[in-house]
């Protein structure tokens, strides 16, 4: 499949992976908007929050707690951390491989 986050999670592109098993993979995003910035995927390609299924809910829900594991283990969650699901265009959503952005390390601008 022509997708850029299937072919990080195919190892056919390189990223810095921060953590990886068989289900989901975690890497640096390439413009970080933060000191820290990780994107974290399953490997399945879904393609966005609006396009998931009601039987989508658990995989997605152990990328939101892979992103709370990868904080504590980074310490981002002494000074917090945002996480961020884009979807669609309005959002900038650039690549239509569903990815939660883990943001902290530095204080945050107000977007939400
Ligand atoms: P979004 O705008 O929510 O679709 O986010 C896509 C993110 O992917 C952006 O923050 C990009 O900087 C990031 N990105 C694009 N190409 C790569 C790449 N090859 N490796 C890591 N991150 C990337
Ligand atoms: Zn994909």
């Amino acid at each position: 499949m022509d997708c850029l986050f299937c072919q990080i999670a195919d190892h056919k592109i390189p990223a810095n992976v921060r953590f990886e098993d068989d289900d989901f993979i975690a890497f640096d995003d390439i413009k970080p908007q933060a000191k820290t910035h990780i994107l974290i995927i399953p490997k399945k390609h879904l393609h966005s929050v609006a396009a998931l299924s009601d039987n989508d809910g658990d995989l997605v829900g152990k990328v939101i707690l892979l992103a709370r594991d990868l904080a504590k283990n980074l310490g981002l969650d002494q000074g917090g951390y945002r996480l961020v699901f884009n979807s669609g265009t309005d959002a900038g959503q650039e690549v239509d491989h569903i990815h939660l952005h883990l943001l902290g390390g530095n204080k945050l601008g107000h977007i939400a």
